[in-house]
């Protein structure tokens, strides 16, 4: 199950939050202060997303969220800002956040944006991803070093640009889950790039090119037709 922190000082609203989104399907982890969060952080590292008030006492989201990303870039962070808040928005998205919810937000909405943010992360969850090394992805006869932005193949390297990086990693930390070609743009291009779907086919087939034994019966990147593609048969 996904878990999910959820960082409000105000009790009525985060039971609200915490209640829907276990309706949702998360395991909800709560903490009413900055410091709790950042400790409950450090006791659960399989957390996938967080959601972090901006208005606390002690230190407040922005410092929270700082600390967070600072310390783990694939975690999700979501802001929960006050309508008078507006300049919240662009310094939450500073300070390395993913995304932001405006007070007051339905539960359909909050979801949707956990949802989301997941997708968008290629569904990274910390404790299943394969990765041996930390810096390291292994698929035989395949190693991606996430450190060096590196691709080998039986021990030789092959070149690839950041786009093509990008993919390699979403597949590999995704092992044999087909992946849309919409998932693979968000993910890889961004949420908000507004590009045709067709440029992930086109990454594909170059992809392809430098890894496949055999382009023409490709083994390792194969197509789910009419949805996408996933690594391995
Ligand atoms: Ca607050």
């Amino acid at each position: 199950m996904k878990k999910v922190l959820v960082l409000e000082d105000e009790s009525s609203i985060r039971s609200f939050i915490v209640i829907n989104l276990r309706r949702a399907g998360y395991e909800v982890i709560e903490a009413e202060s900055g410091e709790e969060a950042l400790e409950k952080l450090a006791q659960h590292k399989d957390v996938c997303v967080c959601l972090f008030d901006v208005m606390l006492p002690g230190i407040d989201g922005f410092e929270v969220c700082r600390r967070v990303r600072a310390g783990n870039p694939h975690i999700g962070i979501i802001m929960l800002t006050a309508r008078s808040q507006e300049m919240d928005k662009v310094t939450g998205l500073m300070t390395g956040a993913d995304d932001y919810v405006t007070k007051p937000f339905s539960p359909a909405e909050l979801t949707a944006r956990v949802d989301a943010l997941i997708r968008r992360s290629g569904g990274f969850v910390p404790q299943s991803t394969p990765v041996v090394d930390e810096d390291e992805l292994v698929s035989p006869p395949f190693t991606l070093n996430l450190r060096n932005r590196t691709l080998e193949k039986n021990g030789e390297r092959i070149k690839l640009t950041q786009v093509e990086f990008g993919i390699m990693q979403m597949f590999l930390e995704n092992t044999g889950k087909a992946l849309s070609r919409e998932e693979i743009l968000d993910s890889v291009w961004g949420k908000d790039y507004f590009g045709e779907l067709k440029i992930v086919d086109v990454n594909i087939r170059r992809l392809r090119l430098k890894i496949e034994d055999d382009t023409a019966n490709p083994t390792f990147i194969t197509t789910v037709w009419g949805y996408g593609y996933k690594w391995g048969a």
